[in-house]
């Protein structure tokens, strides 16, 4: 036939037609009930309009040609096969409309149930249903109240008093009390509350009540707590949204009837067995909205055993299909039971190691399948200490959880008390407006931080994410006053000495102490816990997966760690080397001084003296260091900021000198200090006098810690370990400039090392987008690169990095100009570009050359993928991420598609 020539683009599928690996078109739900379908199981018959449907509804604002006439075409043989016709007076079939997204949204989009009810089925529902008239109105009502609310926007508030004023009327607290005439008096009051705000009747016509309803379901994409879920979730925002249409079967048709939902297994701990909730004479939204107690699942055996044993037997049947953990929506109808959806069932971080593991002894998947099943956020969840909420304890404030964990102690505010009183043993919250380098010792010292400003990248949350210590930022109920000693929330004061605890996980903040537990995740990792031993399901299945994740991964996992203790601990974690010493903060505390007289020198020997006083300290830290990095390579980078950071700040000085002027006191050394920081001060820090640029200006300061770096692997190797020194300099973009340093570190290191076998590599962050774009030039004079992400991304986009998080990253993130800070995960086009054009043109100039990164990103799930895609030799992040690399290195290796675990 002519008018058939050209192929319609189909929107609407059967479920017979679909099947699991359909998600995109079909969304999660479709897809499954249509795998269901195909399995034999009983699934009320239905069909799905498919996302595209939706997306071409949502560009244009019209449904596209030729939806309709597929939609007629397919509920026509539904009608066919129910034996029943959408709202017929005589014999209703009744239908749902149900929305389904590509990755589950729980509760964000919309349903509507009943639709096909009218003043006339209603009656016949009531016969269908054996004269059940209660139940009948029951189902009307709702349709009325759902399809008011969802479709037409009227306030749901006011049905909910018109059925509150209905059971007060009849003396009840429960809707099962009303009956029939009640429910029928309530419809009536319905239809005038959807009249009063639609300004139209409640539409009789069961074909218009469907074609509504699937546009509201369109439609609630793009609802502002589906946007706001979407964007925490990381889920796009152009995949739209499936409308499933299923033919109604009822679970409150009395007590041979109800509802329930079962999971395969625990969601929460992955213990084998059955769990789920299940509710007699009642439609799945009441189970949801907890209206009514539900019982659990093994009841369902003495209520009614024949659907029970059924159930059990799909429930195997799913799992051994899925291979995982699966989720149940279930209905009995009569004694007859329906299976309204299934999922593979989200979890717990526990759960997903241990059904992973179980899943692998049971021989429904590989190790590889397993390692493809957890992911690196899973892990490092459960790699903080927990809070016991057992009691009832409310929060006074809540900031951002800027860094996981709970951690309980009294308040200090100020770094010096911090370490003060743990020394003595206390545990200790370090409190703050806003932290800055020089409270390092505190919060070295602190079991967490809680500061009032700040957001995820705030100094506070970097630093602390980098320890692995709890911390909540920009808390900004608490009104801190730091001289005072004192803070004041929810009209409390707190003051030092006091004991809060912090969540980093929520951001909350407790008054007293919430009793916390270890992570025995940590334990395991810390050698503490053997896993062959242990008797605990969690640490066995980590440490088989993690065992895996090393056999299968090709990059390798270093650590960012200036001080031995931090070196060890990685290396107890699995750390290769490390991959990023910072030598600056080697410089603080009692060193400042040192620094101050080599800022100050006026003439070549105070500053050479200045030097020469430092030369023993570095040496020492390096010894320490490669001590416990015996035989693994150390990164050691040549200072970077610049070097005011370690003098006072200019408006503190200026007043301490005009204080001290006024009061007639020598103030000659302050002086000379006031006017040293203000002939240092720069409106650009950032881009000013600090990295290979220092080097160059400042003589001596870079040639004396290539000797301390030197000497120390000499006095290693010559005590029979085995130090591996590379040496880094930071903040290179021309290849000149490393050209200079490195004339000068050869010949120190030639001098040093002599016949001592110590072998030190001088290689060169690549941090700075010249860098990157003249990459093959750079390569010729370095042995290798190591990619500083942070300030990449600083300058490839512009962004300040201490400043733009709090001053205006929120409204990128609103606007979707980006889904995350490239602070935290790689920016994959841009940024990720600079490192591919190095990483390439670097190898082309000197084949071979080692390349790794080192910027926050190192210890990223998903830019540790981008960095295997990238072909880099390892990536290096703080200590407490190297088992969450190692676990994604793996995981990148196993999969071409990205960290895709959702
Ligand atoms: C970087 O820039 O990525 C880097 C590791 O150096 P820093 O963060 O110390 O500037
Ligand atoms: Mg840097």
């Amino acid at each position: 036939m002519a008018a058939q020539e050209t192929v319609e683009h189909k929107y609407v599928y059967d479920f017979a037609e679909g099947n699991k690996d359909l998600k995109d078109l079909l969304g999660g739900k479709g897809a499954n009930l249509a795998e269901m379908t195909n399995l034999g199981l009983p699934v009320p018959p239905g069909f799905t309009i498919t996302t595209e449907a939706c997306k071409a509804y949502l560009t244009t604002g019209r449904e596209p040609d030729g939806l309709a006439a597929q939609i007629e075409a397919h509920l026509e043989s539904l009608e066919r096969e129910m034996g029943r016709k959408l709202g017929d007076p005589q014999d209703p079939l009744l239908v749902s409309v149900r929305s389904g997204a590509k990755f589950s949204m729980p509760g964000m989009m919309e349903t509507v149930l009943n639709v096909g009810l009218n003043d006339r089925s209603v009656v016949g529902l009531s016969a269908q249903a054996g004269g059940n008239d209660r139940f009948a109105w029951d189902s009307y009502r709702r349709l009325i109240q759902m399809f008011g609310k969802t479709v037409c926007e009227v306030p749901g508030e006011e049905f909910e008093h018109a059925l509150d004023d209905a059971k007060r009327a009849k003396g009840t607290q429960n809707d099962l009390d009303l009956d029939a005439d009640d429910l029928r008096g309530l419809v009536d009051a319905y239809k005038k509350i959807f009249a009063k705000h639609t300004g139209r009747e409640f539409p009789q016509e069961p074909r218009e009540q469907l074609d509504l309803a699937i546009r509201a379901v369109f439609e609630s994409w793009n609802a502002e707590r589906a946007v706001v879920y979407r964007r925490q979730e990381r889920i796009p925002a152009d995949l739209g949204t499936a409308v499933n249409v299923v033919a109604m079967v009822f679970g409150n048709l009395g007590a041979d009837s109800g509802t329930g939902v079962a999971f395969t297994r625990d969601p929460g701990s992955g213990a084998q067995g059955i769990y789920g909730d299940y509710l007699a004479n009642a439609q799945g939204e009441d189970v949801v909205a907890g209206i009514r107690n539900t019982v659990p699942l093994q009841e369902l055996e003495k209520i009614d055993k024949k659907s029970y044993d059924e159930l059990l037997d799909y429930m195997a049947r799913l799992e051994e299909h899925y291979k995982d953990l699966c989720d149940i929506e279930f209905t009995i109808e009569r004694g007859k039971l329906w299976m309204l959806q299934t999922r593979v069932g989200k979890r717990t971080a526990a759960a997903a190691f241990v059904i992973a593991g179980q899943l692998v002894d049971e021989g429904l998947i590989d190790l590889d399948e397993a390692l493809h099943r957890v992911n690196g956020a899973q892990l490092a969840q459960l790699m903080f200490p927990r809070f016991q909420l057992d009691h009832e304890f409310q929060p006074v404030a809540k900031g951002i959880g800027a860094s996981p964990g709970a951690a309980s102690g009294k308040v200090v505010f100020t770094s010096a008390r911090a370490v003060e009183l743990a020394a003595e043993g206390e545990s200790v919250i370090l409190v703050r407006r806003e932290t800055n380098p020089d409270d390092l010792n505190g919060m070295i010292a602190a079991k967490g931080i809680l500061t009032s400003r700040g957001g995820k990248t705030s100094h506070a949350a970097v630093v602390a994410r980098g320890m692995g210590k709890t911390c909540v930022s920009g808390a900004d109920e608490l009104d801190v006053n730091v001289p005072a000693k004192k803070f004041t929330v929810a009209g409390q004061t707190v003051n030092e000495g006091d004991i809060v605890s912090i969540d980093g996980t929520t951001g909350k903040v407790y008054l007293g102490e919430v009793p916390v537990m270890p992570s025995e995740v940590v334990q395991y990792f810390e050698g503490e816990l053997d896993p062959e031993q242990a008797d605990d399901a969690l640490v066995k299945a980590v440490h088989r997966i993690m065992t895996h994740a090393d056999e299968k991964r090709r990059l390798q996992v270093r650590t960012n760690a200036d001080t031995g203790a931090d070196a060890a601990r990685a290396r107890r974690f699995g750390a290769q080397g490390i991959g990023l010493c910072r030598t600056e903060h080697m410089f603080l505390g009692d060193r400042r001084e040192l620094v101050e007289r080599l800022i100050l020198a006026s003439t070549d020997e105070e500053r050479e003296a200045a030097l020469a006083a430092l030369l023993p300290l570095q040496r020492a830290d390096f010894i320490d260091i490669f001590r416990e990095m015996d035989g693994l390579p150390v990164t050691v980078r040549l200072i970077d900021p610049p070097l005011h950071e370690f003098l006072p700040p200019l408006e503190q000085l200026a007043v301490n000198v005009a204080v001290a002027q006024e009061r007639g006191e020598d103030v000659a050394k302050e002086e000379a200090l006031l006017a040293a920081v203000r002939r240092m001060h720069e409106e650009n820090p950032m881009l000013g006098l600090r990295g290979v640029r220092l080097g160059l200006v400042i003589p001596g300061l870079f040639a004396m810690q290539v000797r301390a770096i030197a000497e120390a692997a000499v006095e290693v190797t010559r005590s029979g370990g085995s130090a591996c020194p590379e040496i880094m300099v930071p903040l290179v973009g021309a290849v000149q400039e490393l050209e200079t340093v490195r004339a000068e570190a050869e010949k120190i290191i030639a001098e040093v090392v002599g016949d001592s076998g110590v072998e030190v590599l001088i290689g060169t962050m690549i941090e700075v987008p010249r860098a990157a774009l003249t990459a093959g030039q750079i390569a010729e004079a370095a042995q290798f690169f190591s990619f500083g992400t942070n300030d990449l991304t600083q300058m490839g986009w512009g962004f300040s990095r201490d400043d733009v998080e709090g001053a205006f990253f929120w409204r990128y993130l609103e606007l979707g100009i980006f889904g995350i800070s490239p602070f935290e995960s790689i920016d994959r086009e841009g940024v990720g570009r600079l490192v591919r054009i190095a990483a390439e043109e670097g190898r082309a100039a000197r084949p071979g050359l080692k390349l790794g990164v080192c910027g926050e990103h190192g210890g990223d799930p998903d830019s540790v993928h981008f960095f295997h895609e990238v072909g880099l030799d390892y990536v290096s992040c703080s200590p407490f991420r190297v088992p969450v690399a190692r676990l994604e290195a793996g995981r990148a290796a196993i999969t071409t598609t990205g960290s895709d675990s959702r």
